[in-house]
């Protein structure tokens, strides 16, 4: 038997100021517990999918002008982004998106607020995975590192407990021994929490190895997908969208 979806995208469109459609008809799934990888090239409309999902999107100027989004079987459209992240569905922007004035427990400490009764113990998972934010806890978020920004990113979703994690582009202007770090500390939330988790990357090679299933995208709508090994012995796949050789 198929895994109940978190996440269920059906026939989205997206139009951007009115006049630019950015996403022609999408459609994909995140069965529960499960990293799904969502690739393809620059100015597919990734970032906009994740956008149209946690509802960001409305910040830019941005609508869904056709198809649903589902999450845990309710729809998201006409939901704030807070009221999702409330709900359960975290998204971790491209960027990383820290609040550079507050110290690394601040940034911790508020993205806690989203939820009730978070208690010492998630904070010291987060320490736990990433014993540099330990060291670092007490200076301000706008000192770290790229690596450590993007660590710091993905701690704030882990004590905010989410159901699901939309993760933009974790290894953007990462070095390669830190993008494979981030990767396994990705792999082991979901191991260890059960989290779902939709991931968008350029780095196809990293998303395979953390997802079972991916799909890829050009110019807005899905033009391939599968599970991740499938995938990975397609050579067409590989030379054309992942340019894997
Ligand atoms: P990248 O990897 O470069 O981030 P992407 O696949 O995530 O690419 P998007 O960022 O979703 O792609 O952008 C898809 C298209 O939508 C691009 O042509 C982009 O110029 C356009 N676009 C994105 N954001 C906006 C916006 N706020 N207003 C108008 N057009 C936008």
């Amino acid at each position: 038997a198929e895994a109940p979806s978190v996440l269920e995208v059906t026939n989205i469109e997206v139009v951007y100021n009115h006049t630019v459609q950015v996403l022609r008809g999408l459609s994909l799934r995140v069965p529960e517990g499960q990293v799904v990888a969502l690739l393809g090239s620059n100015g597919a409309g990734k970032t906009t999918t994740l956008k149209a999902i946690s509802g960001l999107l409305a910040l830019e100027n941005g609508a869904l002008t056709a198809g649903d989004v589902l999450f845990s079987g309710t729809t998201t459209r006409g939901r704030k982004p807070h009221e999702l992240v409330h709900a359960g569905l975290f998204h971790v922007m491209e960027g990383r998106h820290v609040f550079e004035d507050l110290t690394v427990e601040e940034n911790l400490v508020a993205a806690t607020y989203s939820r009730a009764g978070a208690s010492a113990r998630d904070f010291d998972l987060v320490y736990e995975y990433f014993p540099r934010l330990y060291e670092r806890r007490k200076g301000l978020a706008g000192y770290l590192s790229g690596g450590e920004q993007q660590m710091l990113a993905i701690g704030r979703a882990l004590v905010a407990n989410p159901r699901l994690i939309l993760l933009d582009e974790p290894s953007l202007g990462l070095s390669p021994l830190l993008t494979e770090e981030i990767f396994t500390i990705i792999a082991r939330i979901n191991a260890e929490h059960g989290t779902s988790m939709l991931v968008v990357e350029q780095n196809a090679a990293m998303a395979f190895a953390v997802a079972s299933y991916a799909y890829i995208m050009e110019t807005g709508r899905i033009v391939t997908d599968g599970p991740v090994e499938t995938l990975m012995r397609d050579q067409d796949v590989r030379e054309f969208y992942l340019g894997m050789g």
